[in-house]
Order: C-alpha cells, then sequence, then structure tokens
C-alpha cells in the first residue's frame, strides 16, 4: 500500500518539539508508558525494545523522536522512493523553531555589511565556556557618526526555555536588513528613525542552556551549569523569598559568578545605552523597573517609562498586557535581575523586560507550550 501523499503532508506538527494535551496526565495514570530505548522491533503483541525476549503488550506506539524528527523516520526505510514519502518536498515542512539560527543570524549580517556587523565574546570560568553573539546595526560605520545616535541594547534568550525570544531577533534583524517588513509602518518614516540610531542585538544570551533545552530538557531556563541569568546580577543580589525554587531561581556563587553575566556587563557598560529591553517569554507583559521591590523609581524618567509602556500596551497589545514594575505586576520579586542594574548602576534611562508570549492554559509540566507558540500562524503573529 503505497499513500498518495506524503507523511508530512498529513501531519506538520511532529516537527515542533512538544507533546499532545493531556499527555502528562496520561503517563501518571499508567496509559502511556515512557521508556528510553536505541532500537526497538514489532511483534505480534506490541514491540520489543532493546532485544528484550518478553513483548511489551501496546495497542498503539508513540515514537518521540527530538530533533530532525522527520530524518530519523525517512532512515528507517532504505528504499528511496519509502523515504521520499516520508519527506515529501521541502517546501511541505513547516519547521518553526530553526537548529541553525545563529547561523542563519551570521548569513543575514553577511548579505547586509552596509548596516550590520557581528562579534563574539568569549570567556570562561572554572572550566566552564560561554560565547556570545552580538549583532549591531548602524547605518555608518564611522565611530564618529555614530557617537551622537540614539543607542539601543536588546538582549533575547536569557533562558533557555524560551526558544520563541531568539526567533524574535531574528525577525527584527531582518526588518532592520530591509529584508523583511514591519507591518503598519511605511519605509519611510521608518528609515528617518533609523538614521538616528544604533541598536546592539544579542539574539541568543544563554546558548549553552538552549543547548540543553534542544537536547530535551525543556524547561531548562538557567545556564550549562544551573545558574539564573537574570538572578547573577548584583543590584539586591542572593535575596531569597518564601518560596524561592534553586531549580528556577539558582544566583550563582555571586553577583557576575557567571560568564554569560561578565559579557552583558562588559558589552552595556562600554556601549552606555539609551534603552535596554531584555526579552523572554512566560506571559505577555511590558515591565520596568524594579524587579526586586513592588514599585516602580521616582522621578521624571519613571513616569515617561510608564507613559511609554501604555502607548506600545494600547498599539502592539491591544491593552492586554500587563504593566508596570516586575515586582510589582509579575506575582513575585525577584532579586539580581539584568533590568534592575541597568536603571540603578549603570543609570540606562529607560529599562525594560518585555514577555512576549505565554500560553496560560498550557499544562505547568509542558515547558515548551507554556513558553512557545506552536501553531504557524500564533508563531507569525508576535504580541508585541
Ligand atoms: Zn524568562
Amino acid at each position: 500500500m503505497i499513500p498518495k501523499h506524503s507523511f508530512s503532508q498529513e501531519i506538520s506538527s511532529y516537527l515542533i518539539s512538544t507533546v499532545p494535551e493531556k499527555f502528562y496526565d496520561k503517563v501518571e495514570e499508567g496509559s502511556i508508558i515512557l521508556k528510553k530505548s536505541k532500537s526497538l522491533s514489532f511483534c505480534k503483541n506490541g514491540l520489543r525494545i532493546d532485544g528484550q525476549v518478553e513483548p511489551l503488550e501496546t495497542d498503539i506506539v508513540i515514537l518521540g523522536t527530538g530533533y530532525k524528527g522527520d530524518e530519523k523516520f525517512k532512515n528507517i526505510f532504505t528504499s528511496r522512493t519509502l523515504q521520499k514519502y516520508i519527506m515529501g518536498s521541502a517546501s511541505t515542512t513547516v519547521s518553526l523553531y530553526s537548529e541553525a539560527l545563529i547561523e542563519e543570524i551570521s548569513d543575514l549580517v553577511g548579505r547586509h555589511p552596509d548596516r550590520l556587523t557581528m562579534g563574539t565574546f568569549r570567556t570562561k570560568n572554572k572550566g566552564y565556556h560561554a560565547e556570545i553573539s552580538v549583532v549591531t546595526y548602524a547605518r555608518s560605520t564611522r565611530e564618529m557618526d555614530n557617537r551622537s545616535k540614539f543607542r539601543i541594547l536588546l538582549s533575547f534568550g536569557q533562558h533557555g526555555r524560551e526558544l520563541i525570544t531568539t526567533e524574535l531577533a531574528l525577525r527584527l534583524l531582518s526588518i532592520l536588513s530591509d529584508e523583511q517588513s514591519m507591518p503598519n509602518m511605511d519605509s519611510k518614516t521608518m528609515n528617518d528613525i533609523l538614521e538616528k540610531l544604533v541598536i546592539k542585538v544579542v539574539p541568543m544570551e544563554n546558548g549553552n542552556g538552549r543547548k540543553l533545552v534542544e537536547e530535551g530538557e525543556l524547561c531548562e531556563r538557567r545556564n550549562g551549569r544551573g545558574v539564573d541569568l537574570n538572578r547573577n546580577w548584583s543590584v539586591d543580589w542572593g535575596k531569597k523569598e518564601k518560596d524561592y525554587d534553586p531549580y528556577e531561581e539558582n544566583p550563582g556563587a555571586g553577583p557576575f559568578s557567571e560568564p554569560e553575566t561578565q559579557i552583558m556587563r562588559k558589552l552595556s557598560k562600554s556601549f552606555n545605552p539609551h534603552i535596554w529591553v531584555n526579552v523572554h517569554s512566560g506571559m505577555e507583559a511590558l515591565f520596568m523597573p524594579y524587579d526586586h521591590r513592588n514599585t516602580t523609581p521616582n522621578g521624571l524618567a519613571s513616569h515617561i517609562m510608564k507613559s511609554m509602556l501604555n502607548d506600545l500596551n494600547h498599539l502592539h497589545c491591544e491593552g492586554q498586557c500587563v504593566v508596570g514594575s516586575g515586582g510589582g505586576s509579575v506575582g513575585y520579586l525577584a532579586h539580581g535581575t539584568a533590568t534592575d542594574y541597568m536603571y540603578d548602576v549603570l543609570k540606562v534611562p529607560m529599562a525594560f523586560t518585555f514577555e512576549i508570549y505565554g500560553d496560560m492554559e498550557a499544562s505547568s509540566r509542558d515547558c515548551f507550550r507554556m513558553f512557545n507558540p506552536v501553531d504557524l500562524t500564533t508563531f507569525n503573529v508576535p504580541k508585541i
């Protein structure tokens, strides 16, 4: 029996690393049994795993393939024809999350040397290495021309499991390089604004943490050695709330103990931005300082920040985003965050944390779905 169309036309969601709804409830019930195996074969009653003599009686077998699932499915077959039926043509597959994002970004920069440049910072501590790529958008290569411009520093992917944020960095860079356009914005206005800006984009602050997520630790938000990079800064560092959970919020051995935070501090000190935005996912919100107190700072700058966030909320969020101080609006205080440091220590006049997407109805065990859209329509319409 040869199918009329390819497997990938039948089903595209298998390319997304997530599980069906209520999956974990069924695991707890015992009606779904999880087994890791290097090899398996089918027999009359069910399946044999890793050469076991006694077959496992099963009605349905779900193959959890991990990344590159389509490739793995294809390789089950030796026949070229059957392989083709699995893969279909390249245009039929919908791969939402790129596995080679930094390469894609580096290719994009290579196509636009007139406005984009890319550099990589590397550092290590006790055998732990980290590297962070930074893309700079500037219309003039002359340092003098750019010195008087307005400077914006944007960071994405500080938490490993928030994959969508790095996709947004790629989208933003595509817009800055004119490969994509911004909806509801004419290109002349856009051009005039961009002329006055120098923008530094950190597309993936936490590359080591992201690697863990790609290997299957879908709930991991910390760096490659278990430290939350948004608790490792010096403002009110190390203070622990009653509900402190080290899996989520481990602040590290001391302020700036982590190579990633050291790189980000160095970058922000030398660039001295007017605006800082730390882009996260998990909810839809526009935060300003403070994260470690439930109040906003006093003074004019704070007032301007608040009104900017209210405007943004109406323009891009249909008024649905949570707006205010991180500590006062998110439901818990956070100590040692990047945004509080930028505002309090580096005196960045406008310091924000944007939460660009969240699925509040997702099961708390289904981290991928909590932090990242899983269908194409939602993926293509970031709220902010
Ligand atoms: Zn986050």
